[in-house]
């Protein structure tokens, strides 16, 4: 049987240079960590540099994938997910921000063996201070027992072994991520 989602096509024809060569860029790390924040300022320098851009949210895409939980065969799944679809668009070479808590490093060694150029980001600040700023309320919440299966609280996190880059956001400021994420993909230099 043909499977639709094994006919890879036909790459763009053309000579790749910097802003058309495709990468994908993922950002992995605890619930506040900072991957969002990062992930849209990257994206938006991306697209200054004249880039095509798609930027994808792991919460986000949960809506749109309804009936994703957070068993590890459903993160696994929905990592699974997203890592296709990135691959596809970089495969047209687009540049794809995704920000993914994405706990397992199995799951996210799949993804980059499916991608050409896959820039892992390890948003790495501490348990601690993404508690401390609890942003969405979320760590409260799985404290009082309200929310369970919460990544770093009661659900593992398998922080990279060997990360492309690796950004504590409690000391690194959002547009110095960007700039070693944007110098890592081979543009300018990093301030
Ligand atoms: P995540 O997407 O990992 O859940 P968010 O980006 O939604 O995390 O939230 C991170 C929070 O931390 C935001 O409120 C952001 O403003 C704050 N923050 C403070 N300093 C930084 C920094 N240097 N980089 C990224 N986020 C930061």
């Amino acid at each position: 049987m043909n499977h639709p989602a094994r006919d890879h096509g036909t790459a763009p024809a053309g000579t790749a240079n910097e802003t058309d060569s495709g990468a994908v860029v993922w950002l992995t790390g605890l619930s506040g960590s900072g991957k969002s924040t990062i992930g849209q300022a990257l994206r938006d320098r991306l697209i200054a540099l004249g880039c095509r851009v798609e930027y994808l949210d792991g919460d986000a895409l949960r809506d749109a994938f309804p009936n994703t939980g957070f068993s590890r065969a459903e993160r696994d799944a929905h990592v699974a997910r997203v890592g296709f679809l990135a691959s596809r668009l970089e495969f047209h070479r687009v540049f794809v921000v995704c920000a993914l808590i994405s706990p397992y490093a199995d799951s996210r060694n799949d993804v980059r063996a499916r991608c050409r150029r896959f820039i892992e980001v390890h948003v790495s600040t501490s348990l601690e201070e993404c508690e401390r700023r609890d942003v969405k309320g979320l760590y409260a919440r799985a404290r009082r027992g309200e929310l369970t299966q919460f990544t770093g609280i009661d659900d593992p996190y398998e922080p990279p072994a060997a990360p492309e880059i690796a950004v504590d956001t409690a000391t690194v400021p959002v547009e110095a991520a960007v700039d070693r994420i944007v110098h890592c993909l081979g543009f300018g230099t990093a301030g």
